[in-house]
């Protein structure tokens, strides 16, 4: 039994993890092999009894799934497979009900589950609903109202449980997302979404866009903690946070790069933009009696996203300039020079 599990655990460490594979490209392969192990068997049992069409049905099915078993894991792409796989699968099941008759109505309820695995669940409640319609015309030759009934009421909630379990799932999953990027104390994003921003920003083939990122640095900081105490220190960077949303329009966003210091992605801010924005905020934060005992002010140091240099240029840049602002004596901005394209 162990033995079992270490060998599920490292073919799914294959699948996923040391090859970076995403989850849904796992989970299609994995569907696809689960499809093939439980539909070949039938079709070669049809085969060997001679019901060519039965047989011709199976046995496709398992080309397709192992067809999109070599695509995925050669190419990566998954989307459009999924919904192959679904449509091929759903077409596949009602012709094997249309050929053998109600018995074979048992095999819709795996396939109602598997497409809210693989497609998005309205993608997967549409498909399903057509199916079901589908199906509904293939047995009312065979089946009296009561009975046929009961096939469309349960494959129904099958689908409507499957529906509200996938829908639920997906809120939970980008909740979760949405946490995991957020910075705890500020409610601001956190260093891992800027990490990514950038990543998206520099990928982005958009090259009217000027944007530029602005690190902003508490000046003396560590001596309101010293002072006031950590507990007084939190709610300052709070406040600030509260000054920064309040001057920044809704397109920009805000991070907590590190323990005190901030970044901000100002898109579509050209560099004189940017200056006019940062000035802004360096005078909105030293206004704003972040605490009322003494003026708390910031250093700004703001740099071109300049997309033919790397996002780790572009906080190098800002970091310099935040870094000159601080020589200069704080409560200041500084711009990095940028060149003309
Ligand atoms: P400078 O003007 O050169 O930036 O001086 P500074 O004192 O702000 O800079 P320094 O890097 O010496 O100190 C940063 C301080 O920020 C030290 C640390 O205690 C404080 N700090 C970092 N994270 C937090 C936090 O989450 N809460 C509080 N209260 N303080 C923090
Ligand atoms: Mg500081
Ligand atoms: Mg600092």
């Amino acid at each position: 039994m162990v033995e079992q599990v270490k060998t599920v655990a490292s073919s799914l460490r294959w699948l996923h993890g040391d090859n970076k594979r995403s989850l849904e490209e796992v989970i299609l392969v994995l569907l696809c092999m689960i499809s093939i192990a439980s539909v070949l068997p039938f079709g070669l049992f049809r085969l060997w009894e001679g019901s060519w069409l039965s047989a011709t049905v199976d046995l496709s099915l398992v080309l397709v799934f192992a067809a999109v078993i070599v695509h995925v894991l050669r190419t990566g792409r998954h989307r459009v497979a999924s919904l192959l796989v679904t449509l091929f699968y759903s077409a596949g099941m009602l012709a094997t009900v249309y050929l053998r008759g109600v018995p074979m109505v048992y095999w819709i309820y795996p396939t109602t589950i598997a497409a809210y695995f693989i497609l998005r669940p309205r993608i997967a409640l549409a498909i399903n609903t057509v199916a079901l319609l589908a199906l509904v015309v293939i047995l009312s030759r065979h089946l009296v109202t009561l009975n046929l009934l009961t096939i469309v009421v349960t494959i129904g909630l099958v689908n409507l449980f499957a529906y509200i379990f996938a829908y639920r799932t997906g809120l939970q999953t980008r909740a979760l997302h949405t946490e995991v990027e957020r910075d705890f104390l500020t409610g601001v994003l956190n260093r891992r979404a800027l990490d990514r921003k950038l990543g998206d920003y520099a990928d982005e083939r958009r090259p009217h866009m000027d944007s530029c990122l602005l690190l902003l640095d508490l000046d003396h900081f560590k001596s309101v903690n010293d002072e006031y105490g950590h507990a007084v220190g939190d709610t300052v960077l709070v406040r600030l946070c509260t000054v920064l949303r309040q001057h920044t329009r809704a397109s920009d966003r805000i991070f907590r790069y590190g323990g005190e210091e901030f970044a901000i992605i100002a898109s579509g801010a050209e560099p004189d933009a940017a200056l006019r924005l940062a000035e802004n905020l360096r005078v909105a934060v030293s206004l704003a009696q972040l605490l009322e005992q003494r003026p708390v002010t910031v250093s700004i140091g703001v740099a071109l996203m300049d997309k033919r240099t790397s996002p780790r240029e572009w906080l190098v840049q800002a970091d310099q300039m935040l870094y000159r602002a601080k020589e200069a004596g704080r409560n200041t901005v500084r711009v990095a020079p940028y060149r003309e394209a």
